[in-house]
C-alpha cells in the first residue's frame, strides 16, 4: 500500500488526534542535465515519447518508444529474477487491474487515496498544496493536513507559480473511475488500481495455500498502476500511468526482531538521514548497517535488511552509490498502524525524491480485509504452532519509471573527448546487447551471416549506414555496449572486431566463439580485458 494513504491515515489521526560488474568512469555523468533535457533525449532516441503527441499530448501519459521498451523490459527482467526467481522465500504474481470495489473500500482507497491541492484563484491552475509549500517555502511539508498546509500559505503569503493568491486547500481523491459492464451507474462503479499491493492482500490465502510458504516470507507483483495525479510533472517521475514492482514481507507477528538474512546486508553502506537527524537539523550519515543496527538507527532488522538489498540491487546494475540515501518518515508522516517507514531516495536534478517506499504496515491491511470481506486471513505456522494474521514487516515499493529515470540519469554522459553522448548503461539493462558493422558495404553478405547467428540469442542490432565512426556514436548514445565490425580480414581469417563502448578498446574474436563470448561478457561472467587476443 502506499505513502498516499499513509499520509491520509496520518490526518485522519491528526483529526483524532553486490557487487558492480562494471564501475562507471570517475568523471561520470553529467548532473547538469535537466529533467527537460532528459525528456527531449528519450524523444530522440526513441526511448519515450509524450502519449498521443499528434493530439496535443495528454499530462501526465507516455509511450515508451523501440528502445525505451528494451530498456525498461530488461530492468523489469532483472528485478524479477533477483526478488522472486532467485529467492527461495518470495513468490510472485500477477493480478488484474480492475477487481471488486469492495477491495478499495476495506484499504481506505475509495475514501482516503489522495492529496491536497490548491487552485490559482485567477488561472484555476490547480498545484499540489505540498508540493507547492515544499518549493516556496523550502520545508518539508509532506503528509501534513489540509487545515496546516492553509495555515502555512496564509501565514508566509505564499502565492500560486503564476503570481497569484491561492484558494483554501482540499482535499482531491487520486483513484481512476470507470464502470464495468453494459449500465454506467453508481452500481458498475469499478477502480483502476492505485497499487498493485492491495492484489497481494487480497489474494493472501491463495497464495499461501497453494505454493509451500513458511514464515517468513513475501508475494511480489508488478505491473501498472493508476493516479489522477494533481499535478503531473518532472516527466516520467510523478505520472498518471505508471507501474510499480512491490513486495509485501510477511513476518510472525512476535519476530519483528529476527531477521534470517541480516548477515547479507551488514557491509552494506547506507547514506542515513533518520527522523532524528532532520529534526536535529542534522546532516545525512554514511554508516554500514552494522553499524546503524549498533547505534538502534532500525527499529527492525528486517528494515535495515531491505534498504541495503534495495539499493545494490541498483548498484550492482550500474547506478552510482552517491546519489542515494535512506529517509526515515518523522512522525507526522506516519501512518498509525506503521511503527517505521524508510524511503530510498535517490537525488535528481531538482533534489532528492523518493524512489522507493519501505513501510513496516503491521496486520492493518489483513486485518481489514477480514473485517470487510468476513474470511479468515490467519495462516498455521509450523514452527510456534499457532495460527496467526502475519504482519507485514517491510513493504518495498518501487516505481518502475522513476527507476527508468535513475538508470538514464547515472548513465548519461556528455563526453566531450568523444564527441558525443554516452549511455553507460549496464549491458544487462542496454537496450540493445550488440550491433553488427559491415565496415564496407561490400561485406554486407558476411556481416549479414554474423547477424543472423547472433539475433536468435542477443538482442542485436545491423547498421550499415554511414561511416563507422558515426555508427559507434549512435550505438554509444543508445548505451549498446559491443558493437561488432566486420572487415576485409573476417573473409579470410573467419574473425570479428569486438569494440567496448566503455573503453572504445577492441578486440579480435573468432566468429565461431563470437556468440559465447558475447553472452559471457552481456551477463558479466567475462571482462573485456580479459578476452585473449
Ligand atoms: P509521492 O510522495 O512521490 O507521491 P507516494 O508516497 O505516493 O509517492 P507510494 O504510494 O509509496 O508513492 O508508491 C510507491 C512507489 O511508486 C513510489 O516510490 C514511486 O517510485 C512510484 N510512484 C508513485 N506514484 C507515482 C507516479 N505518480 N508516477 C510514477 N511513479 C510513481
Amino acid at each position: 500500500m502506499s505513502g498516499k494513504e499513509a499520509k491520509k491515515e496520518t490526518k485522519k489521526e491528526a483529526n483524532k488526534e553486490t557487487r558492480q560488474d562494471k564501475p562507471l568512469p570517475k568523471e561520470g555523468p553529467s548532473k547538469s542535465l535537466s529533467i527537460e533535457d532528459m525528456a527531449v533525449f528519450c524523444k530522440r532516441k526513441g526511448l519515450v515519447y509524450p502519449s498521443s503527441e499528434i493530439y496535443g499530448g495528454m499530462a501526465g501519459f507516455f509511450d515508451y518508444g523501440p528502445y525505451g521498451t528494451e530498456l525498461k523490459n530488461n530492468l523489469k527482467n532483472e528485478w524479477w529474477k533477483s526478488h522472486v526467481q532467485s529467492r527461495e522465500d518470495i513468490v510472485g504474481i500477477d493480478g488484474s487491474i480492475i477487481s471488486n470495489p469492495k477491495v478499495w473500500v476495506a484499504s481506505g482507497h475509495a475514501e482516503q487515496f489522495g492529496d491536497i491541492l490548491v487552485e490559482d484563484l485567477k488561472t484555476h491552475e490547480r498545484y499540489r498544496a505540498d508540493v507547492l509549500i515544499e518549493e516556496a517555502l523550502k520545508i518539508q511539508a509532506d503528509g501534513l493536513s489540509a487545515e496546516d498546509l492553509g495555515k502555512l500559505i496564509k501565514e508566509n503569503n505564499v502565492k500560486s507559480p503564476k503570481g497569484n493568491s491561492l484558494s483554501e486547500p482540499r482535499k482531491f481523491n487520486l483513484m481512476f473511475t470507470t464502470n464495468v459492464g453494459p449500465v454506467q451507474s453508481e452500481e458498475s462503479k469499478a477502480y483502476l488500481r492505485a497499487e498493485t499491493a492491495q492484489i497481494i492482500f487480497t489474494e493472501f490465502k491463495n497464495v499461501f495455500e497453494t505454493s509451500r510458504l513458511k514464515l517468513p516470507f513475501g508475494i511480489a507483483q508488478m505491473g501498472k498502476a493508476f493516479r489522477n495525479e494533481i499535478a503531473p510533472r518532472h516527466f516520467l517521475f510523478r505520472c498518471r500511468e505508471f507501474e510499480q514492482m512491490e513486495i509485501e514481507y510477511f513476518i510472525h507477528p512476535k519476530k519483528h526482531g529476527e531477521c534470517p538474512y541480516i548477515d547479507e546486508a551488514m557491509a552494506e553502506k547506507l547514506m542515513v538521514y533518520s527522523a532524528e537527524m532532520q529534526e536535529k537539523k542534522q546532516e545525512a550519515k554514511e554508516m554500514t548497517v552494522k553499524d546503524a543496527l549498533a547505534k538502534k538507527v532500525f527499529k527492525s532488522p528486517w528494515h535495515a535488511y531491505w534498504l541495503a538489498t534495495e539499493q545494490k540491487w541498483f548498484l550492482n546494475l550500474g547506478a552510482r552509490r552517491e546519489n542515494f540515501r535512506i529517509r526515515q518518515h518523522k512522525k507526522d508522516e506516519l501512518a498509525h498502524y506503521s511503527s517505521d517507514c524508510w524511503d530510498l531516495e535517490y537525488r535528481f536534478p531538482w533534489g532528492w525524491k523518493e524512489l522507493e517506499g519501505i513501510a513496516d504496515r503491521s496486520d492493518f491491511d489483513l486485518q481489514q480485509h477480514m473485517k470487510h470481506s468476513k474470511k479468515d486471513m490467519s495462516i498455521y505456522d509450523e514452527e510456534t504452532k499457532e495460527k496467526v494474521v502475519p504482519h507485514v514487516v517491510a513493504e518495498p515499493s518501487l516505481g518502475v519509471d522513476r527507476s527508468f529515470l535513475v538508470f538514464m540519469f547515472d548513465a548519461y554522459d556528455d563526453d566531450k573527448k568523444r564527441g558525443n553522448i554516452v549511455l553507460h548503461l549496464h549491458p544487462k539493462l542496454a537496450p540493445i546487447k550488440a550491433a553488427v558493422l559491415p565496415l564496407v558495404n561490400k561485406l554486407e553478405d558476411k556481416a549479414k551471416e554474423v547477424y543472423g547467428m547472433l539475433k536468435n540469442d542477443l538482442f542485436c542490432f545491423y547498421d550499415r549506414s554511414g561511416s563507422i565512426g558515426r555508427r559507434y556514436a549512435r550505438m554509444d548514445e543508445l548505451g549498446t555496449p559491443f558493437c561488432v565490425t566486420v572487415d576485409f580480414d573476417s573473409l579470410e581469417k573467419e574473425d570479428v572486431t569486438i569494440r567496448e563502448r566503455e573503453t572504445t578498446e577492441q578486440a579480435r574474436v573468432k566468429i565461431n566463439d563470437l556468440k559465447e563470448t558475447l553472452r559471457k561478457l552481456v551477463t558479466g561472467e567475462m571482462q573485456f580485458k580479459d578476452i585473449k587476443r
